[in-house]
């Protein structure tokens, strides 16, 4: 009988493949489950199969899910843009920031972490490709921004994630990640405390994991085709 796998399984055996194929040791790349407009009980399912790390978009919508899976112990990841004043209830609910792109916000965050909690994991998004309309910090002004977060008590910095520009071109694309392998590289040599590179989603993981990814974002290729728009 041939076992049919579902999603998890299959993405996790995709993972593994590429991993292997660029030399990469098993488990280097960790799987951040993107649950956007995902109801509570479908991250439950997954989380039973051992999904442990999620990744959300929206503030309102995330505490909801986080609130409804409390007894699961899962890891939770905010990616979205981050309006200063939402800065406590990501600091009070979330283990992980991966889209700090200014120190107003990472100092906010900083000071409203509970004391009770571990230190707060974050990353600089960078706009890798210096889009206009793309959130995110230059890479210029990248190891500015590393030193004065390193500096703040309640975050430890653990490195960057990056959503390069859309292009069908593989050279750009291949460009784009190879930019923020070198980024990732250097922040490595300066904070003993950097292991992270978030970079890939469900349309160009491969390539991802082959110029160096610890970590996919990946949401269509796990859940499905988002049908709602996200809830703000
Ligand atoms: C939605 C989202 C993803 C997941 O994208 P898919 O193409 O559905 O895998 C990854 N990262 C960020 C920042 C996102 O907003």
């Amino acid at each position: 009988m041939t076992e049919i796998k579902n999603p998890l399984q299959t993405l996790t055996a995709h993972i593994e493949r590429a991993e292997k194929k660029t030399h990469r040791p098993r488990k280097s790349v960790t799987l951040l489950a993107v649950s956007k407009t995902w109801p509570a009980d479908e991250l439950r399912k997954l989380a039973v199969q051992g999904q442990h790390c999620f990744g959300e978009n929206y503030l309102q919508e995330a505490l909801t899910k986080i609130t409804a899976l409390a007894d699961l112990n899962l890891e939770w990841h905010f990616i979205g843009p981050i309006q200063s004043n939402k800065t406590r209830d990501i600091a009070c609910n979330f283990d992980w920031v991966q889209s700090i792109d200014r120190i107003k916000i990472a100092r906010r965050l900083s000071a409203q972490r509970p004391v009770e909690r571990d230190v707060l994991n974050v990353c600089i998004q960078v706009n890798i490709d210096d889009e206009a309309s793309k959130s995110g910090v230059k890479s210029d002004d990248v190891l500015a921004l590393a030193e004065q977060i390193s500096q703040l008590d309640h975050l430890q910095l653990r490195g960057i994630m990056v959503i390069p520009e859309k292009t069908s071109d593989p050279q750009q694309q291949h460009a784009s990640f190879q930019k923020a392998q070198q980024l990732f590289s250097q922040l490595v040599t300066l904070y003993p405390s950097v292991d992270t590179l978030s970079m890939g989603m469900s349309a160009d993981m491969d390539s991802a994991i082959a110029q160096g990814s610890t970590m996919v974002r990946i949401g269509t290729a796990l859940f499905g085709q988002r049908h709602t728009p996200a809830s703000k």
